[in-house]
């Protein structure tokens, strides 16, 4: 496992992995073809630990994607069709192949998009555990309601709504793909995927996963390019009935746009803003780690991170001083070295935007206690940057309202509960809260009056699959997980049948 593997083992074992990706090209696959781009463009994707070409990837657009989305409509009776049971093994097949593929998968993960191995080789499991956890759900999937009345039976059924959008960030890719698309084919939709153009890497190799599994040609699609071109032409698309979207606010908007016209439903996970409250009556240790964690961890490109850090007056200088020594620890380095705590950011472009808040923290006001927005030494080549920590934060600063996306952290000093409720919930986002307290009273007013899709008391966020995942205002529409995601992506249909002879206005009948 890579998890537990050295760092020469995996410097050793990407090569010829990443030559075996370089050799082939990064192509969509459509009805269980790899094809190129029907125009004949591709681009590059390059890695963020010195900015190498990786591969030539096929550069999609509205062509492919209608090719595929046919695709995925003519796929579409017989895989809604299949017998449950049937259905459910070749998703546990697909699980199991992911996890033969662990190392593979999260040495990729880690070389396309920056993200330490430490967290990629769990990422993959993860994806197993997806695909696993919704083939367990697939022979209850149909399953509804009855609802009888004195005159009538009703009941009701649920039924896949159709082929489905789904459109993927750069953060975690592979994970949030098997997030999507697991639940989507275990409801009975066929899949039209669009990963984000800076990590298709992995996305290839699950569909190729997913094939050699022996899900039925035209059953799940790809379709690499831009977002602005077949990204927007899924949106648009006739024959797809739904967009499961996991990116930007802004994105999200866009695309609501886009789908109108086709009366898409959506499903959006967007951005966050997340605050960590910390009361003077916590167990501060754990705190101060999962803190950290929740905003250092996968490179702080994280959406559910801990990026606002309240702290009560009569202990923040003291909880900050702490903080700072820990974040000036961090070790930034090598994604593929199983030490390394944060690895380089995605692209230069976000590196730019990263370290841009750097400058706008402190024209703010703010307090910089760690971090330079800049290379550490020794890193000068690639996407690394120097964590960073703000204190003495005001809500109206930008840097407490933009998302930043990086191991960037803005502290605040707040005093009581009411001036913590008002701090969290200035920004436009909902996404997920963590409340730090010993006090039960206090903990479940708080979460109860924070605004937020999903509340942790004195705990990070631990993920349990049969929960509902989402965020509220900004942060998104809808819930995944467990029933809630077959919510998004079936139809609830009634059937009504009279017992007997119930009363008929018999009209014109007089
Ligand atoms: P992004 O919105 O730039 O891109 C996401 C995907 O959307 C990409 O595949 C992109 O090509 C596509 N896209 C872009 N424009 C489009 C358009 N007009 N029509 C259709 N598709 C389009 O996001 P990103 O920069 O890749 O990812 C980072 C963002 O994702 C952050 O804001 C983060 O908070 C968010 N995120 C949210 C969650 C969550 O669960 N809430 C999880 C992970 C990431």
């Amino acid at each position: 496992m890579a998890s537990t593997a050295t760092f020469e083992h995996n410097q050793a074992a990407i090569v010829g992995y990443r030559a075996n990706i370089a050799e082939r090209g990064i192509k969509n696959i459509i009805n269980g073809e790899h094809r190129d781009a029907i125009s004949g463009k591709t681009y590059e994707t390059t890695s963020p630990i010195d900015n190498s070409v990786i591969a030539t990837v096929a550069e999609g657009n509205a062509q492919d994607v209608d090719a595929a989305a046919q695709a995925a409509w003519d796929a579409f009776p017989a895989w809604a069709a299949m017998p449950a049971k049937q259905r459910r093994d070749l998703l546990y097949r697909v699980a199991d192949l992911i996890e033969e593929n662990a190392e593979e998968l999260s040495l990729l993960e880690s070389l396309d998009t920056g993200q330490p191995i430490r967290f990629m080789a769990k990422a993959a499991i993860r994806g197993a555990a997806n695909f696993r956890y919704f083939a367990d759900l697939v022979q209850g999937a149909n399953d509804g309601q009855a609802l009888p009345t004195n005159t009538h039976l009703n009941y009701t059924i649920r039924q896949p709504i159709g082929p489905v959008g789904v459109i993927t960030p750069w953060n975690t890719p592979f994970m949030l793909s098997t997030w999507k698309i697991a639940p989507a084919l275990a409801a009975g939709c066929t899949v039209v995927h669009k990963p984000a153009e800076l990590s298709p890497v992995t996305a290839m190799r699950l569909h190729e996963i997913m094939a050699e599994a022996g899900m039925p040609a035209g059953v799940v699609n790809l379709v690499h390019g831009y977002g602005e071109t077949a990204g927007k032409a899924l949106t648009e698309h006739e024959h797809i009935k739904a967009i499961a979207f996991v990116g930007e606010t802004t994105t999200g908007s866009h695309i609501m746009r886009q789908g109108a016209a086709t009366l898409k439903r959506v499903h959006f996970e967007l951005g966050g803003k997340n605050p960590v409250i910390v009361f003077a009556d916590a167990d501060l240790d754990r705190a101060l780690d999962a803190a950290i964690f929740m905003k250092y961890s996968l490179n702080g490109e994280r959406c559910t991170s801990s990026s606002r850090l309240l702290v009560e007056r009569s202990v923040y200088d003291d909880f900050m001083d702490r903080m700072a020594q820990r974040v000036a620890n961090i070790k930034v380095g090598n994604p593929l070295d199983p030490a390394t705590e944060v690895g380089p950011l995605i692209h230069q472009v976000h590196y730019d935007k990263v370290s841009s808040y750097v400058t706008v923290g402190q024209e703010d006001g703010a307090t910089l206690m760690v971090g330079d927005g800049k290379h550490p030494a020794g890193l000068e080549e690639g996407c690394y940057i120097t964590p960073t920590l703000f204190k003495d934060a005001n809500k109206e600063m930008r840097l407490a309202q933009e998302e930043v996306f990086g191991p960037f952290l803005t502290a605040f000093a707040f005093d009581g509960e009411d001036d913590a409720i008002e701090i969290a919930n200035s920004t436009r986002y909902g996404l997920t809260a963590y409340i730090w307290t010993k006090d039960v009273t206090r903990a479940l007013n708080m979460a109860h009056k924070v605004e937020a899709g999903m509340v942790w008391v004195n705990s990070q966020n631990v993920r349990h699959l049969p929960a509902p995942f989402g965020g509220v205002k900004y942060s998104g529409i809808g819930r995944d997980g467990g029933d809630y995601s077959f919510d998004f992506y079936m139809e609830t249909k009634l059937v009504s049948i009279a017992l007997g002879d119930h009363p008929i206005s018999r009209l014109g009948a007089a």
